[in-house]
């Protein structure tokens, strides 16, 4: 829902700070707001007179840096440039993109900065010491109609500049230097189709200058709260298809959230939903994230089909453009509410979000004229505009396993806790799952998830996949590490609950989990992948240690039949011998002394009695599983690795 903005300007809190630290707060209050800006939307400046190296006075002017967020935004998020060179750049009459960039960065006076925003040059052209730029949703929505010019200067005020749409850079600072009158004070700037300016001697006035100019729009709006009602369920398998398919037409790994609630609820269910949603994004600046328009339903191929259509249709007018994948990112349906999908778990947020408030904006814009969104052509010169994909570029390739989702049982401690960090870290969503509510804190961030079950309760384990399912569409690595280690004892003392409680931890729950798992893991887009956790005690056994090695043997054979099982389908599994793994909740420092002592030998010496004399840590195991996951090892399946230093009982 569109609601009035919260003025949060607070006095006593900006009392005393220079211009630019002063702008800085501006700058948070107005990206704390997400009816303002969202994920890296919006930028900001503020100009200010300084001492150059030779003594000599220069005006700098201080913009935000590109694909920064205005939230988290410091000092040193801001590009410090000569005005004096962005003032040149804007008497020329035609400079290109990449000339433009280039232009910024020689501006610059440190050299560590980060590129200017590519709005600077509307920036500089303002004669006003701060600038504030937000995509505000009020705005959007009371925009982007048939009349949305008349609405907004009727609402707005006469001493509001509308500009029409133009694609930020270059060309939009001067078209906006045709309305911008010499000596004149207006309240603010609106560009169609993309956003508000605000103005001010101060970040304070251009602050309350956007707030109230954003109330103004917001009065304008009628909204209604959503009827409760409840989402439907959808299996797993099928969100676990979807997946796939995206995948395949992005031609990578992608994850795939699903979101859903009252508000999300009352769009996808609207009788004209493929037609409002039809009409486009609610600012171009949105492209990227949300693709021109969201798939209506689940045909993946046919959205694929009508994209590289629109490329094609619109080549001519971006001379060596690089293609974007044809998958979509937004996918609506009465049956599903809302998918979003990206190779990050950030981005899928960042995508639902941004939807979300497109929701808001279209709604609200429909109940006043109809909403109307910015013409294809104008979208694709967006999408494929050189300085947005550089944008896009800089963001890096993506690590090994982005895209793909691991679950991994005993994840709260030990060899589990290892692996689910090394997945995490090879760029895999994990799905942590433990008895222990620790847990939940084992990684921060959105690509993780903790899942309290115990891995005995099937419907337990059924309700983790579930919730990988919908946290990140499916499942494409799975690590069984959830096992217990009985006390030893002779068999001659066999106790039979320590022997039932192994098999039920260490062989029933991983037949129960790969049961479960199989038809999630046989529609992974890339071959699934598991690796059991197993015991230098399968090869080796120790004495006065039936239940755990008898338990993890039975897993081991059950590892190997769904090796043979299920290869046809894709799935590759494989099995790892630890031993000796001392960083883990089964040895405590007494244990440690006790056994160590029993050999005859100082703890350190106990903890490296092994062939190569080494220690083998729980980040050792992790990284050796994770790595069997990778295409390092796409042609083994069935194979057992050990990682215990070196054994000769083993060898
Ligand atoms: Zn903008």
């Amino acid at each position: 829902m569109i609601t009035e903005p919260a003025d949060r300007w607070d006095d006593a809190e900006a009392d005393g700070l220079d211009p630019l630290a002063a702008c800085v707060y501006a700058s948070r209050l107005i990206g704390r707001d997400p009816g303002l800006v969202l994920h890296g939307g919006g930028n900001t400046s503020v100009k200010t007179r300084e001492i150059d190296l030779d003594g000599t006075p220069i005006d700098v002017l201080h913009v935000k840096g590109s694909g920064g967020d205005l939230a988290t935004i410091e000092p040193a998020g801001f590009a410090p440039l000569r005005l004096d060179l962005l003032r040149m750049l804007l008497t020329l009459d035609r400079l290109d993109d990449d000339a433009m960039m280039n232009a910024l960065r020689c501006a610059s006076l440190d050299a560590s900065a980060p590129d200017p925003s590519v709005e600077t040059l509307l920036h500089a052209l303002l004669p006003h010491p701060v600038v504030l730029h937000s995509h505000a949703d009020a705005l959007l929505a009371l925009g982007n109609q048939p009349d949305g010019a008349e609405r907004i200067r009727a609402a707005l005020g006469p001493d509001v500049l509308i500009a029409p749409y133009a694609k930020p850079g270059f060309d939009l600072a001067k078209l906006c230097a045709k309305l911008v009158t010499p000596g004149a004070y207006p309240r603010g700037l609106v560009l169609m189709h993309h956003g508000l300016f605000t103005f001010g001697p101060d970040a304070r006035t251009a602050y309350r200058a956007h707030i109230a100019l954003v109330t103004l729009a917001a009065a304008q709006l009628t909204t209604v709260t959503p009827e409760a009602v409840t989402p439907p369920v959808v299996a797993p398998a099928a969100l676990a298809r979807l997946r796939r398919e995206i995948s395949a037409a992005a031609g990578r790994p992608m994850l795939l959230s699903r979101h859903d609630d009252d508000r999300i609820r009352a769009f996808v269910t609207r009788p004209d939903l493929a037609d409002v949603a039809g009409r486009g994004p609610a600012t171009p600046d949105h492209v990227l994230r949300t693709r021109p328009l969201p798939l209506i339903g689940t045909d993946v191929a046919g959205w694929s089909e009508a994209y590289r259509g629109y490329v094609d249709a619109h080549r001519d007018r971006a001379a060596g453009l690089t293609p974007l994948d044809p998958a979509p990112r937004v996918l609506l349906a009465p049956e599903l509410g809302m998918l979003t999908a990206g190779v990050r778990a950030a981005d899928t947020i960042a995508t639902a979000d941004i939807y979300r408030h497109t929701m808001d904006v279209i709604d609200a814009a429909e109940r006043l004229g109809g909403y109307r969104a910015l013409s294809a052509p104008d979208l694709f010169d967006v999408e494929y505009w050189s300085l947005e994909q550089a944008k896009q570029r800089r963001r890096g390739t993506p690590p090994e396993l982005a895209g793909e989702v691991a679950l991994v049982t005993g994840a709260a401690s030990g060899i589990g806790r290892a692996c689910a960090l090394a997945l995490h870290a090879r760029g895999a969503a994990v799905i942590g799952v433990d008895v222990s509510p620790a847990v939940a804190q084992v990684l921060p961030g959105p690509g993780y998830r903790g899942v309290v079950a115990d891995v005995t309760d099937p419907d337990a384990l059924a309700g983790a996949l579930t919730v990988g399912a919908e946290t990140f569409g499916g499942l494409d690595i799975m690590v069984a590490a959830a096992g217990i280690f009985p006390r030893s004892r002779p068999i001659a003392q066999l106790d039979r609950a320590d022997w039932r409680r192994a098999m039920a931890v260490n062989t029933d729950a991983v037949a129960d989990l790969f049961a479960l798992a199989h038809p999630l893991l046989a529609l992974a887009p890339r071959g699934g992948r598991v690796v059991l956790i197993a015991s230098k005690n399968v090869p080796a056994p120790g004495p006065q240690a039936a239940p755990y090695s008898a338990s993890k043997a039975a897993a081991v054979q059950l590892a190997r039949v769904a090796a043979m099982e299920w290869a046809a389908d894709g799935i590759r599994v494989n099995i790892v011998h630890p031993d000796a793994v001392f960083d883990t909740g089964l040895w405590t420092p007494e244990l440690l002394a006790a056994r160590a002592e029993r050999y005859g030998m100082t703890v350190e010496q106990y903890k490296r009695r092994n062939l190569l004399g080494t220690e083998v840590t729980s980040a050792r195991v992790g990284a050796l599983t994770a790595t069997l996951c990778t295409d390092a090892f796409a042609a083994t399946t069935g194979t057992q690795v050990s990682v215990d230093g070196g054994n000769d009982r083993v060898i």
